[in-house]
């Protein structure tokens, strides 16, 4: 008989639903009815399969002890271990690595790689923290998690403000724990200890692969183009220097203090070296300087984002002035400007397909420590654009054939494949 006690636990919000988690929530939704697939599957979909909280302690430098709250979300394990990235940040959240880790799922069945979709973090400003308090609270929160993570598991990689020396450290912790040199427990660690060639170049020469197949797809010439880059890191960076490289022309890029622009392209390698000595590219010479607002509303062939999320609003999707929009970063459009660009019929190369260079990188990483063998730069290049252009053309043939535009495209193909491996296995017990 229902009582008042069931009632409460039908209604209390679940632990991870908030504002994040909604949007993830809100795509899934969007896109169920395109993918055809069983409501008892569907169901499935919308809950992570597993949630841990962990508390971690550190001795701080001063000798006071300090606890930061932690997270490992994994959304789904049907398809094989899960992977996703560690983040430090004060935002980091229950609900934040959920949605992050369903996204994950989908960018890692859209390029079929044998993975579920995971996240964690640290809460915590990793820029108050020291090298060692850093170490200490990365090989607490790995200890933390044995059990959870494992190279069978979920196989974790860097994020936002975590690097190589953080995988590192948790690689070291692990090994310790289990006895053994694991390299295969992380990806995106350096190559001294088994890290993968181009792991670095993957996630910007993955936008770019994908940037050609576009423009193939639309009859157009990507040498020549006008290129704008808002995001001057390891995505936006290698994504310039691509596209350069494929005789594109750069003319702006942008990054945290503002963006530089020149009509007759700009000289990467000059702006590559102002940045790297005065950390930013204030100051920099013989260009125009504008605000990053100005930057996105210039005129391009190609804007790519690969700075952070909710850049396009629909304050400003009205007044871009690009013929393609690629998303290097996660989320830097909102729900309401991928409207305004559809109508406008600028076509998006959505987050979960454009940046997935990265995690496959990261599963070739993983590939090549399991089977204790190493592959070249160019094997790995050629394996990542046979990936990326696979995913690439069957997002591309959805979109077509439904007339979807190409983010629903890419999350009804990466929902399918999840919910048919869901399907072929059946529910335990
Ligand atoms: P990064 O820290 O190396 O670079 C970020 C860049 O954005 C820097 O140039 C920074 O100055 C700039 N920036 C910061 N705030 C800005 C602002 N308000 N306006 C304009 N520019 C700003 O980070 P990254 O690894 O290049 O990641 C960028 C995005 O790509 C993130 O959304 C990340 O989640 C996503 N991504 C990264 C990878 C990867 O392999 N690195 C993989 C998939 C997705």
């Amino acid at each position: 008989m229902a009582g008042a006690a069931d009632i409460a636990v039908e209604t209390a919000p679940l632990e991870w639903d908030a504002s994040l988690w909604r949007t993830a929530i809100a795509q899934l939704e969007q896109a169920l009815p395109h993918a055809s697939i069983d409501p008892g599957t569907a169901e499935r979909l919308r809950y992570p399969e597993h949630a841990t909280i962990v508390s971690v302690p550190i001795r701080l430098d001063s000798g006071e002890t300090k606890v930061f709250p932690a997270y490992r979300v994994q959304h789904s394990r049907v398809l094989g271990p899960t992977k996703g990235g560690v983040r430090f940040d004060p935002h980091v959240s229950l609900s934040e690595c959920a949605a992050l880790a369903m996204w994950m799922t989908w960018k890692c069945a859209l390029l079929r790689l044998p993975y579920g979709g995971a996240k964690g973090g640290i809460r915590c400003n990793p820029r108050e923290l020291s090298r060692g308090e850093l170490e200490r609270m990365t090989r607490r929160y790995t200890a933390e998690l044995r059990g959870i993570i494992g190279p069978q598991e979920d196989i974790p990689a860097p994020d936002m403000a975590t690097d190589e020396q953080t995988m590192a450290w948790m690689m070291d912790t692990y090994s310790m724990q289990v006895g053994h040199a694991t390299p295969e427990i992380v990806t995106g660690k350096p190559i001294s200890i088994g890290g993968s060639v181009f792991r670095n170049e993957a996630t910007g020469a993955g936008v770019v692969m994908v940037i050609e197949r576009a423009c193939q797809r639309l009859g157009i010439e990507l040498a020549g183009l006008r290129c704008i880059v808002q995001g001057f890191g390891k995505v936006g960076g290698i994504a310039a220097h691509e596209l350069a490289g494929k005789g594109a022309i750069v003319t702006g890029v942008g990054d945290y203090s503002g963006g530089v622009h020149s009509g007759d392209g700009l000289e990467l390698a000059a702006v590559e070296q102002w940045t790297a000595e005065h950390g930013s590219l204030g100051g920099f010479p013989g260009v125009s300087h504008v605000t990053n607002a100005e930057l996105l509303e210039l005129p391009c062939d190609v804007l790519v984002l690969a700075a952070l999320e909710g850049q396009v609003t629909a304050a400003n999707a009205g007044r871009l002035q690009a013929r393609i929009v690629a998303e290097g970063a996660n989320g830097p459009t909102t729900v309401e400007a991928d409207a305004v660009l559809a109508e406008r019929g600028i076509p998006v190369l959505p987050d979960i397909l454009t940046n997935a260079g990265g995690v496959t990188v990261s599963y070739f990483e993983w590939v090549q420590d399991l089977g204790r063998l190493f592959w070249g730069r160019e094997d790995i290049r050629t394996r990542l654009a046979e990936k990326m252009c696979d995913a690439f053309d069957r997002v591309w043939e959805l979109s077509e054939q439904k007339d979807l535009t190409l983010r629903s495209a890419a999350l009804v193909v990466g929902i399918r494949e999840v919910a048919a491996a869901l399907d072929a296995r059946g529910l335990f017990p």
